[in-house]
């Protein structure tokens, strides 16, 4: 999982440590993360921890989630002597939220050791408080560049006893314009002192402040946790521009997340996108730029603790935001570059959770998601847009999960009686269509209309998304030719064709269960099943001889894994019916596992 690119002198990498205690972290600081329940160090911790005990100076290149708080927060704080009652070290980072976060952090890793205080400087909040914290023997000061350089000029703040210096996500710390302040920042702190510098990528211009300003660097290099990649299901949708806040507004309705960040480019659009999804009833706030210090973090304090289930905001503004209950990221707009897709999707499938990351793509834009394909080595899923029809189902099977809880709560006397009046009073009326009403009033919409112009969009849109899938994939081995694929579709059933059903690795569903499904429901012999390909999340079957109506009729009710067979001929995406949410066509997430000829 590491390629470390350490210098000759280097604490070994061949040989990680595994726990705390083995990396040489004092006592007091081993107590502090097994009490956050840190149980090993991650990968970039087990070798950033070790050189930077050690004195050297380090420069980390390490994606987001990867840990690197606790890389540089204890060493730092094992740095730090709380007898003195000086700033020993300083950590500049790029947003006010997330100079609060580290700070957070490293007081929390700061737990055992008594004296000492962490104290965070921001812009847009007054001088004074942030002055008195500093004059009452602060030993760590984490603050953006420039208010931090705004404490030295006042000199509220200084740096003659400055051991440790930290530079975290330096790029975007330069992105943000502040090369000139952090590099004043640099310039100011004793000679003596140690630099661990920290960031996403690597451009020549972070590079030439580590040869500037850092000695005889350890370079640390960790490849993306798998854990990330893996936790995090990773899907895109075509949306025409004009339609993206009616799709939206569909994933969240549908959305078993507790949270949600939507991800736009501009200013502009989070207040828009934000304020259209207030509109329509959800539980949204944007925060840009725009919108001020104090309340962008009551607008985060507001998502963490649930009084609020979707933010819409900027790159910057949502930057390092680590909040635990986003369980769905959704780019509105497919990012310019595959370093900010990475950024955006680090905010969900935090502490181990699971998430789910979509990507709205206009047709035109498709050749981005090949660019972030690319970059991440991640195949994203096509997945469909739910339709109103899902909508009002995922409604209505959310509020039908809450009978039995409700009907064991008792005091439904006064509805049995209103029930009985009504029937009474309306004789004639079936009782199911009364409780169809009912949950339609409950539901509080107006059922499901028929497709319209957005659907139809939408779902053109997906369809010639998912031809170009397959004429520009190579690995689909034996799978016949788009002409050849048209010919077949026209079939019914009987044709030399290959069947389609929408379970796959997803469900561990194995060719055995399927060859299973097919002889016993189907009435098949297993001479008639040829070639399966198992994908992510469907699988397809050669059934040379073709399936007869009452065979298709029966395979049609079968179940494998769990899970609805729903068997068609391999047309591509669904293209009939409702689409369902969750059933997502088209798009392996895996290469075929297993063929059977
Ligand atoms: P980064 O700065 O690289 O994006 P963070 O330092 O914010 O990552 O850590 C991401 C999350 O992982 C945090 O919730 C943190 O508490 C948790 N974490 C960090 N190190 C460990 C560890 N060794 N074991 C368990 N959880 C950890
Ligand atoms: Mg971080």
């Amino acid at each position: 999982m590491t390629s470390a690119l350490l210098s000759s002198d280097a604490p070994a990498a061949s040989t990680p440590a595994s726990t705390f205690a083995e990396i040489g972290l004092p006592d007091a600081l081993q107590r502090a993360v097994a009490d956050l329940g840190f149980e090993t160090p991650s990968a970039i911790q087990a070798q950033a921890i070790p050189a930077l005990l050690d004195g050297r100076d380090i420069v980390g290149v390490a994606q987001t989630g990867t840990g690197k708080t606790a890389a540089f927060g204890l060493p730092l704080l094992a740095a730090v002597d709380p007898s003195l009652r000086a700033v020993q070290a300083v950590v500049l980072t790029p947003t006010r939220e997330l100079a609060m976060q580290v700070a957070d952090a490293i007081s929390s890793f700061a737990a055992q050791i008594p004296g000492l205080t962490v104290v965070p400087v921001y812009g847009g909040s007054p001088f004074l408080p942030q002055q008195r914290a500093l004059q009452h023997g602060a030993q760590v000061v984490v603050g953006t560049p420039g208010r931090v350089i705004d404490h030295l000029e006042r000199r509220t703040l200084k740096m003659d006893e400055v051991r440790f210096l930290v530079l975290d996500e330096a790029d975007e710390m330069l992105r943000m314009g502040f090369a000139e302040d952090v590099e004043n920042v640099l310039r100011r702190a004793p000679e003596r002192r140690q630099v661990a510098l920290f960031s996403a990528t690597m451009p020549p211009a972070i590079r030439r402040v580590a040869e500037q300003h850092l000695v005889d660097p350890v370079e640390i290099t960790v490849a993306r946790q798998s854990s990330t990649v893996t936790s995090v299901r990773q899907t895109y949708a075509v949306v025409p521009f004009r339609h993206k806040v009616g799709a939206l507004s569909r994933v969240l309705a549908v959305s078993d997340a507790d949270a949600a960040i939507v991800f736009v480019r501009t200013r502009g659009a989070a207040e828009e996108v934000g304020s259209a999804l207030v509109e329509k009833g959800i539980s949204a706030a944007y925060i840009s730029g725009d919108v001020a210090q104090g309340e962008r973090e009551k607008i985060v304090d507001r998502l963490r603790s649930g009084a609020l289930d979707v933010l819409v905001a900027t790159d910057v503004a949502a930057r390092g935001l680590d909040v635990d209950r986003i369980g769905l990221v959704v780019n509105f707009d497919v990012p310019r570059e595959p370093e900010t897709y990475v950024h955006r999707i680090g905010r969900t499938g935090r502490a181990g959770r699971e998430g789910e990351a979509l990507s709205f793509v206009t047709p035109s834009e498709q050749s981005r998601l090949r660019q972030i394909e690319r970059t991440t080595r991640v195949q994203l899923e096509q997945i469909t847009i739910p339709t109103p029809a899902d909508v009002s189902g995922h409604r209505v099977t959310k509020l039908l999960d809450r009978i039995p809880e409700r009907t064991e709560a008792g005091r439904l006397d006064l509805y049995r009686e209103t029930v009985a009046v009504h029937l009474a009073q309306n004789p004639g009326t079936d009782p199911a269509d009364l409780l169809a009403t009912v949950l339609a009033l409950a539901v509080g919409d107006e059922g499901p209309g028929a497709r319209d112009e957005m659907d139809a969009e939408l779902e053109r849109a997906r369809l010639a998304a998912s031809r170009d899938d397959r004429g520009a994939r190579p690995d689909r081995g034996d799978r016949p030719e788009r002409g050849e694929r048209r010919r077949t579709n026209t079939h019914i059933a009987g044709g030399p064709a290959r069947w389609r059903v929408a379970v796959g690795h997803r469900d561990g569903v194995q060719p055995g269960a399927l060859v299973g499904a097919l002889t016993g429901e189907g009435g098949l012999t297993g001479k008639d099943v040829g070639k399966i390909d198992i994908f992510g999340s469907f699988s397809l079957v050669d059934i040379p001889g073709g399936l007869t109506p009452d065979a298709l009729d029966r395979l049609g009710r079968a179940r494998v894994a769990g899970r609805p067979l729903r068997i068609r001929m391999d047309s591509g995406p669904r293209s009939d019916g409702p689409a369902r949410a969750g059933h997502h066509a088209s798009r392996p997430t895996h290469g075929p596992s297993r063929g059977r000829s």
